[in-house]
Protein backbone atom coordinates (compact mmCIF):
# COMPACT_ATOMS: atom_id res chain seq x y z
CA UNK A 1 0.00 0.00 0.00
CA UNK A 2 2.95 2.26 0.92
CA UNK A 3 4.88 1.70 -1.46
CA UNK A 4 1.66 2.50 -4.16
CA UNK A 5 1.31 5.31 -2.58
CA UNK A 6 5.13 6.31 -2.70
CA UNK A 7 5.06 5.02 -6.44
CA UNK A 8 1.97 7.27 -7.20
CA UNK A 9 3.70 10.24 -5.59
CA UNK A 10 6.79 9.74 -7.10
CA UNK A 11 4.74 9.65 -10.60
CA UNK A 12 3.19 12.88 -9.70
CA UNK A 13 6.43 14.73 -8.33
CA UNK A 14 7.78 13.66 -11.81
CA UNK A 15 4.51 15.31 -13.79
CA UNK A 16 4.84 18.32 -11.52
CA UNK A 17 8.56 18.64 -12.58
CA UNK A 18 7.99 18.22 -16.15
CA UNK A 19 5.12 20.55 -16.04
CA UNK A 20 7.56 23.25 -14.29
CA UNK A 21 10.34 22.95 -16.32
CA UNK A 22 7.70 23.47 -19.69
CA UNK A 23 6.50 26.50 -17.77
CA UNK A 24 9.66 27.75 -16.74
CA UNK A 25 11.12 27.43 -20.53
CA UNK A 26 7.89 29.22 -21.69
CA UNK A 27 8.63 32.41 -19.39
CA UNK A 28 11.77 32.30 -20.94
CA UNK A 29 10.62 32.18 -24.23
CA UNK A 30 8.05 35.12 -23.32
CA UNK A 31 10.78 36.55 -21.31
CA UNK A 32 12.80 36.98 -24.87
CA UNK A 33 10.20 37.71 -27.06
CA UNK A 34 8.95 40.60 -24.83
CA UNK A 35 12.40 41.80 -24.60
CA UNK A 36 12.97 41.40 -28.86
CA UNK A 37 9.22 42.93 -29.24
CA UNK A 38 10.44 46.05 -26.89
CA UNK A 39 13.43 46.20 -28.83
CA UNK A 40 11.80 46.80 -32.02
CA UNK A 41 9.54 48.99 -31.02
CA UNK A 42 12.30 51.08 -29.54
CA UNK A 43 13.63 51.15 -33.21
CA UNK A 44 10.33 52.46 -34.94
CA UNK A 45 9.81 54.61 -32.22
CA UNK A 46 13.46 56.22 -33.54
CA UNK A 47 13.05 56.24 -37.13
CA UNK A 48 14.06 59.31 -38.31
CA UNK A 49 11.79 59.54 -41.29
CA UNK A 50 8.38 57.84 -43.07
CA UNK A 51 10.90 55.65 -45.26
CA UNK A 52 13.22 54.62 -42.82
CA UNK A 53 10.30 53.30 -40.45
CA UNK A 54 8.92 51.66 -43.44
CA UNK A 55 11.85 49.68 -43.99
CA UNK A 56 12.21 49.02 -40.04
CA UNK A 57 8.33 47.78 -40.31
CA UNK A 58 9.01 45.35 -43.21
CA UNK A 59 12.77 44.31 -43.22
CA UNK A 60 13.89 45.21 -39.76
CA UNK A 61 10.55 42.99 -38.29
CA UNK A 62 11.19 40.12 -40.84
CA UNK A 63 14.86 39.73 -40.00
CA UNK A 64 14.30 39.69 -35.54
CA UNK A 65 11.32 37.68 -35.85
CA UNK A 66 12.94 35.40 -38.50
CA UNK A 67 9.75 35.66 -40.87
CA UNK A 68 9.47 34.25 -44.29
CA UNK A 69 7.77 38.29 -45.32
CA UNK A 70 6.35 40.79 -44.04
CA UNK A 71 4.35 42.92 -45.72
CA UNK A 72 2.19 46.46 -45.13
CA UNK A 73 -1.22 46.88 -46.52
CA UNK A 74 -1.66 50.66 -45.65
CA UNK A 75 -4.85 52.47 -45.82
CA UNK A 76 -4.38 55.44 -47.96
CA UNK A 77 -7.49 56.71 -49.42
CA UNK A 78 -6.17 60.55 -50.27
CA UNK A 79 -2.77 59.33 -52.06
CA UNK A 80 -2.04 61.44 -49.31
CA UNK A 81 1.41 59.18 -47.94
CA UNK A 82 1.98 57.83 -51.44
CA UNK A 83 2.38 61.82 -52.01
CA UNK A 84 4.26 62.34 -49.27
CA UNK A 85 6.66 59.90 -50.20
CA UNK A 86 7.84 60.08 -53.68
CA UNK A 87 7.71 63.90 -52.67
CA UNK A 88 10.93 63.14 -50.78
CA UNK A 89 12.04 61.23 -53.89
CA UNK A 90 11.22 57.43 -53.38
CA UNK A 91 10.05 55.16 -56.19
CA UNK A 92 7.18 53.69 -54.83
CA UNK A 93 7.17 50.71 -57.00
CA UNK A 94 10.78 50.36 -55.51
CA UNK A 95 9.50 50.31 -51.94
CA UNK A 96 9.15 46.29 -51.43
CA UNK A 97 6.47 45.17 -49.22
CA UNK A 98 4.49 47.70 -49.32
CA UNK A 99 0.78 48.18 -50.77
CA UNK A 100 -1.25 51.24 -50.48
CA UNK A 101 -4.83 50.63 -50.75
CA UNK A 102 -7.99 52.77 -50.86
CA UNK A 103 -9.61 50.70 -49.30
CA UNK A 104 -8.71 47.68 -46.91
CA UNK A 105 -11.04 45.18 -47.86
CA UNK A 106 -9.56 45.15 -51.29
CA UNK A 107 -6.52 43.56 -50.14
CA UNK A 108 -8.17 40.70 -47.81
CA UNK A 109 -11.97 40.95 -47.05
CA UNK A 110 -11.65 40.25 -43.46
CA UNK A 111 -8.92 42.96 -42.74
CA UNK A 112 -11.38 45.48 -43.21
CA UNK A 113 -12.85 44.53 -39.89
CA UNK A 114 -10.24 43.04 -37.83
CA UNK A 115 -10.34 44.27 -34.52
CA UNK A 116 -7.59 41.63 -33.16
CA UNK A 117 -4.85 39.88 -34.65
CA UNK A 118 -5.87 37.38 -36.71
CA UNK A 119 -3.65 34.10 -36.56
CA UNK A 120 -3.86 31.00 -39.23
CA UNK A 121 -3.35 29.14 -42.03
CA UNK A 122 -2.44 31.14 -45.14
CA UNK A 123 -5.54 30.59 -48.09
CA UNK A 124 -4.72 31.52 -51.56
CA UNK A 125 -8.17 32.54 -51.96
CA UNK A 126 -7.79 35.07 -49.45
CA UNK A 127 -4.64 35.89 -49.09
CA UNK A 128 -3.07 36.37 -52.21
CA UNK A 129 -3.41 40.24 -52.37
CA UNK A 130 -1.53 40.53 -49.34
CA UNK A 131 1.70 39.54 -50.80
CA UNK A 132 1.16 38.74 -55.11
CA UNK A 133 2.92 36.13 -56.50
CA UNK A 134 4.23 34.20 -52.85
CA UNK A 135 4.25 30.26 -52.76
CA UNK A 136 4.90 27.83 -49.73
CA UNK A 137 3.61 29.90 -47.11
CA UNK A 138 1.83 28.36 -44.09
CA UNK A 139 0.15 30.29 -41.94
CA UNK A 140 0.31 33.94 -41.19
CA UNK A 141 -0.83 36.77 -38.85
CA UNK A 142 -2.83 40.02 -39.46
CA UNK A 143 -2.16 42.55 -37.63
CA UNK A 144 -4.18 45.50 -37.20
CA UNK A 145 -2.71 48.92 -36.89
CA UNK A 146 -5.78 51.05 -35.23
CA UNK A 147 -6.26 54.32 -35.46
CA UNK A 148 -9.22 55.85 -33.15
CA UNK A 149 -12.20 54.22 -34.33
CA UNK A 150 -10.79 53.12 -37.84
CA UNK A 151 -7.59 51.19 -39.01
CA UNK A 152 -4.31 52.57 -40.54
CA UNK A 153 -3.43 49.19 -42.21
CA UNK A 154 -2.55 45.99 -41.69
CA UNK A 155 1.01 44.28 -40.85
CA UNK A 156 0.74 41.35 -42.30
CA UNK A 157 3.88 37.94 -40.73
CA UNK A 158 4.31 35.22 -43.38
CA UNK A 159 5.82 31.81 -42.01
CA UNK A 160 6.75 28.92 -44.29
CA UNK A 161 6.20 26.93 -40.80
CA UNK A 162 2.25 26.36 -40.51
CA UNK A 163 2.62 25.62 -36.97
CA UNK A 164 3.82 29.48 -36.63
CA UNK A 165 0.64 31.24 -36.44
CA UNK A 166 -2.28 29.00 -35.25
CA UNK A 167 -5.22 30.46 -33.53
CA UNK A 168 -4.78 29.90 -30.10
CA UNK A 169 -1.47 31.13 -29.88
CA UNK A 170 -1.11 34.06 -27.16
CA UNK A 171 -1.17 37.56 -29.56
CA UNK A 172 -1.04 39.88 -27.09
CA UNK A 173 1.88 41.20 -27.98
CA UNK A 174 1.48 40.97 -31.73
CA UNK A 175 -1.49 43.30 -30.66
CA UNK A 176 0.85 45.76 -29.07
CA UNK A 177 3.18 46.01 -31.80
CA UNK A 178 0.48 46.87 -34.57
CA UNK A 179 -0.49 49.77 -31.62
CA UNK A 180 3.06 51.07 -31.34
CA UNK A 181 3.50 50.66 -35.28
CA UNK A 182 0.04 52.66 -35.84
CA UNK A 183 1.12 55.25 -33.67
CA UNK A 184 4.87 55.28 -35.64
CA UNK A 185 3.29 55.66 -39.01
CA UNK A 186 1.05 58.29 -37.80
CA UNK A 187 3.93 60.74 -35.94
CA UNK A 188 5.96 59.86 -38.99
CA UNK A 189 3.10 60.91 -41.66
CA UNK A 190 2.20 64.16 -39.50
CA UNK A 191 6.36 64.98 -39.61
CA UNK A 192 6.46 64.70 -43.26
CA UNK A 193 3.65 66.85 -43.61
CA UNK A 194 5.00 69.47 -41.74
CA UNK A 195 8.50 69.18 -43.14
CA UNK A 196 6.64 69.51 -46.07
CA UNK A 197 4.19 72.43 -45.80
CA UNK A 198 7.26 74.43 -43.79
CA UNK A 199 9.52 73.83 -47.65
CA UNK A 200 6.73 73.49 -49.90
CA UNK A 201 4.43 76.78 -51.69
CA UNK A 202 1.27 75.82 -50.80
CA UNK A 203 -0.34 77.30 -54.15
CA UNK A 204 1.65 75.63 -56.68
CA UNK A 205 2.79 72.83 -54.94
CA UNK A 206 6.42 73.90 -56.17
CA UNK A 207 9.11 74.59 -53.28
CA UNK A 208 9.69 77.49 -51.97
CA UNK A 209 12.12 80.27 -51.03
CA UNK A 210 13.23 78.54 -48.38
CA UNK A 211 14.23 74.95 -49.95
CA UNK A 212 16.17 76.52 -53.09
CA UNK A 213 18.11 78.27 -50.85
CA UNK A 214 19.23 75.63 -48.76
CA UNK A 215 19.35 73.31 -51.76
CA UNK A 216 21.36 75.86 -53.74
CA UNK A 217 23.71 76.13 -51.18
CA UNK A 218 24.04 72.54 -51.14
CA UNK A 219 24.42 72.24 -54.40
CA UNK A 220 26.98 75.41 -54.21
CA UNK A 221 29.27 72.97 -51.84
CA UNK A 222 28.87 70.20 -54.00
CA UNK A 223 30.28 72.65 -57.56
CA UNK A 224 33.32 73.84 -55.41
CA UNK A 225 34.54 69.81 -54.84
CA UNK A 226 33.78 68.70 -58.26
CA UNK A 227 35.12 72.53 -59.69
CA UNK A 228 31.67 72.79 -61.58
CA UNK A 229 29.92 75.73 -62.00
CA UNK A 230 25.72 76.33 -61.04
CA UNK A 231 23.18 78.02 -62.35
CA UNK A 232 20.79 79.99 -61.24
CA UNK A 233 17.55 81.75 -63.66
CA UNK A 234 15.50 83.92 -61.77
CA UNK A 235 12.00 83.94 -63.50
CA UNK A 236 9.06 86.70 -63.29
CA UNK A 237 5.86 86.89 -65.04
CA UNK A 238 5.70 90.25 -67.35
CA UNK A 239 2.60 92.26 -66.26
CA UNK A 240 0.95 89.48 -64.12
CA UNK A 241 -0.63 92.58 -62.56
CA UNK A 242 -2.89 93.33 -65.27
CA UNK A 243 -4.50 89.61 -65.18
CA UNK A 244 -5.11 89.99 -61.21
CA UNK A 245 -6.62 93.14 -62.28
CA UNK A 246 -8.44 91.99 -65.57
CA UNK A 247 -9.62 88.30 -64.32
CA UNK A 248 -9.36 88.37 -60.49
CA UNK A 249 -7.21 87.05 -58.13
CA UNK A 250 -8.39 83.06 -58.68
CA UNK A 251 -7.55 83.39 -62.44
CA UNK A 252 -4.35 84.77 -61.55
CA UNK A 253 -4.06 81.85 -58.95
CA UNK A 254 -4.98 80.18 -62.05
CA UNK A 255 -1.95 81.16 -64.07
CA UNK A 256 0.81 80.63 -61.30
CA UNK A 257 -0.37 77.38 -60.92
CA UNK A 258 -0.02 76.88 -65.43
CA UNK A 259 3.19 78.74 -64.83
CA UNK A 260 4.88 76.67 -62.38
CA UNK A 261 3.70 73.27 -64.32
CA UNK A 262 5.11 74.96 -67.27
CA UNK A 263 8.31 75.37 -65.63
CA UNK A 264 8.64 72.23 -64.48
CA UNK A 265 8.15 70.05 -66.91
CA UNK A 266 11.62 71.86 -68.83
CA UNK A 267 13.80 70.85 -66.11
CA UNK A 268 15.96 67.51 -65.74
CA UNK A 269 14.91 65.62 -62.24
CA UNK A 270 18.37 66.85 -60.86
CA UNK A 271 17.22 70.39 -61.21
CA UNK A 272 15.50 72.23 -58.57
CA UNK A 273 12.71 74.78 -59.34
CA UNK A 274 11.20 76.91 -56.59
CA UNK A 275 8.18 80.01 -55.86
CA UNK A 276 10.28 82.26 -55.07
CA UNK A 277 7.19 84.37 -54.54
CA UNK A 278 4.67 86.75 -56.01
CA UNK A 279 5.02 85.86 -59.60
CA UNK A 280 8.68 84.95 -59.30
CA UNK A 281 10.27 81.41 -59.83
CA UNK A 282 13.91 80.03 -59.78
CA UNK A 283 15.80 77.44 -61.12
CA UNK A 284 18.97 75.98 -59.90
CA UNK A 285 21.06 73.80 -61.87
CA UNK A 286 23.50 72.07 -60.46
CA UNK A 287 26.72 71.43 -62.95
CA UNK A 288 25.68 73.89 -65.12
CA UNK A 289 27.27 76.78 -66.50
CA UNK A 290 25.61 80.18 -67.98
CA UNK A 291 25.30 78.43 -71.37
CA UNK A 292 23.17 76.03 -69.83
CA UNK A 293 20.87 78.21 -68.14
CA UNK A 294 20.45 79.92 -71.08
CA UNK A 295 19.47 77.05 -72.94
CA UNK A 296 16.66 76.03 -70.34
CA UNK A 297 15.54 79.92 -70.30
CA UNK A 298 15.02 79.73 -73.62
CA UNK A 299 12.53 76.15 -72.93
CA UNK A 300 10.82 77.85 -69.85
CA UNK A 301 10.11 81.26 -72.57
CA UNK A 302 8.91 79.14 -75.00
CA UNK A 303 7.12 76.43 -73.34
CA UNK A 304 5.11 79.57 -71.62
CA UNK A 305 4.46 82.04 -74.17
CA UNK A 306 4.09 79.49 -77.11
CA UNK A 307 0.70 78.54 -75.69
CA UNK A 308 -1.93 80.99 -74.30
CA UNK A 309 -2.48 80.11 -70.40
CA UNK A 310 -6.06 79.26 -69.52
CA UNK A 311 -7.87 81.34 -66.92
CA UNK A 312 -10.86 80.04 -66.22
CA UNK A 313 -13.76 79.29 -68.58
CA UNK A 314 -12.94 79.04 -72.42
CA UNK A 315 -10.81 82.00 -71.93
CA UNK A 316 -6.97 82.12 -72.34
CA UNK A 317 -4.43 84.89 -71.69
CA UNK A 318 -1.21 85.23 -73.94
CA UNK A 319 1.42 84.88 -70.78
CA UNK A 320 5.18 86.11 -71.32
CA UNK A 321 8.00 85.45 -68.83
CA UNK A 322 11.47 87.74 -68.22
CA UNK A 323 14.40 85.63 -67.38
CA UNK A 324 18.13 86.62 -65.65
CA UNK A 325 20.37 83.88 -65.50
CA UNK A 326 23.85 84.09 -63.87
CA UNK A 327 26.21 81.07 -62.37
CA UNK A 328 28.77 80.44 -59.59
CA UNK A 329 31.80 78.39 -59.43
CA UNK A 330 32.72 78.78 -55.81
CA UNK A 331 36.77 79.36 -55.45
CA UNK A 332 38.27 76.64 -53.18
CA UNK A 333 38.81 78.74 -49.81
CA UNK A 334 34.93 80.05 -49.93
CA UNK A 335 33.15 78.15 -47.14
CA UNK A 336 30.34 80.94 -46.56
CA UNK A 337 27.95 79.41 -49.04
CA UNK A 338 24.79 81.03 -47.96
CA UNK A 339 26.97 84.79 -48.78
CA UNK A 340 27.50 83.14 -52.26
CA UNK A 341 24.17 81.62 -52.83
CA UNK A 342 22.68 85.22 -51.65
CA UNK A 343 25.32 87.33 -54.21
CA UNK A 344 24.75 84.48 -57.02
CA UNK A 345 20.60 85.56 -57.16
CA UNK A 346 21.38 88.75 -56.63
CA UNK A 347 22.94 88.36 -59.72
CA UNK A 348 20.39 86.58 -61.41
CA UNK A 349 17.93 89.20 -60.18
CA UNK A 350 19.79 92.27 -61.68
CA UNK A 351 19.99 90.35 -64.86
CA UNK A 352 16.15 89.60 -64.71
CA UNK A 353 16.02 93.38 -64.27
CA UNK A 354 18.10 94.48 -67.11
CA UNK A 355 15.43 91.43 -68.99
CA UNK A 356 12.09 93.79 -67.94
CA UNK A 357 14.16 97.20 -68.70
CA UNK A 358 14.91 96.04 -72.09
CA UNK A 359 11.43 95.08 -72.94
CA UNK A 360 10.09 91.76 -71.01
CA UNK A 361 9.50 88.35 -72.71
CA UNK A 362 13.17 87.68 -72.85
CA UNK A 363 16.25 86.48 -71.27
CA UNK A 364 19.20 88.67 -69.89
CA UNK A 365 22.80 86.59 -68.50
CA UNK A 366 25.05 87.69 -66.82
CA UNK A 367 28.56 87.55 -67.80
CA UNK A 368 29.66 87.98 -64.32
CA UNK A 369 30.53 84.68 -62.71
CA UNK A 370 29.93 84.40 -58.95
CA UNK A 371 33.11 83.33 -56.98
P1 LIG B 1 6.41 93.09 -64.25
O1 LIG B 1 6.30 92.78 -65.68
O2 LIG B 1 7.20 94.31 -63.98
O3 LIG B 1 6.81 91.96 -63.41
O4 LIG B 1 4.92 93.49 -63.84
P2 LIG B 1 3.96 92.75 -62.84
O5 LIG B 1 2.60 93.27 -63.03
O6 LIG B 1 4.11 91.29 -62.97
O7 LIG B 1 4.54 93.29 -61.48
P3 LIG B 1 4.97 92.47 -60.23
O8 LIG B 1 5.81 91.31 -60.62
O9 LIG B 1 5.57 93.45 -59.29
O10 LIG B 1 3.57 92.02 -59.65
C1 LIG B 1 3.35 90.84 -59.04
C2 LIG B 1 1.91 90.79 -58.64
O11 LIG B 1 1.58 89.46 -58.26
C3 LIG B 1 1.57 91.65 -57.45
C4 LIG B 1 0.71 90.81 -56.57
O12 LIG B 1 -0.52 91.41 -56.34
C5 LIG B 1 0.49 89.55 -57.36
N1 LIG B 1 0.53 88.35 -56.54
C6 LIG B 1 1.47 87.99 -55.66
N2 LIG B 1 1.18 86.80 -55.12
C7 LIG B 1 0.03 86.37 -55.68
C8 LIG B 1 -0.78 85.20 -55.55
O13 LIG B 1 -0.48 84.27 -54.78
N3 LIG B 1 -1.90 85.13 -56.31
C9 LIG B 1 -2.25 86.11 -57.17
N4 LIG B 1 -3.34 85.94 -57.88
N5 LIG B 1 -1.53 87.23 -57.30
C10 LIG B 1 -0.40 87.37 -56.59
MG1 LIG C 1 5.86 90.22 -62.61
Amino acid sequence: MVADRLNALEEENERLRARLKELTEEVGRNDSLFRKTQERELELLRAGSLAQLLDRLIHGLRQSYQLDAVTLVLHDPQHDIRHLLSGDGLLLEELEGVCFVDALATAAPQTASLERPWLGPFRVADHELLLPGIAGVGSIALIPLPRQEQLDGVLVFFSADPQRFTRDLASDFLAHLGMVSAICIENAVNRARLVRSGLTDFLTGFHNRRYLHARLREELARAQRARQPVACLMIDIDHFKRINDRYGHLAGDAVLREVAQRIDAQMRVSDTGARFGGDEFAIVLPQGGVGDGERVAARVLDAVRVQPVPIGGQATEAVTLSIGVASAAPDQGTRDYKATADRLIAEADAALYRAKTAGRNRIVASKNVVR
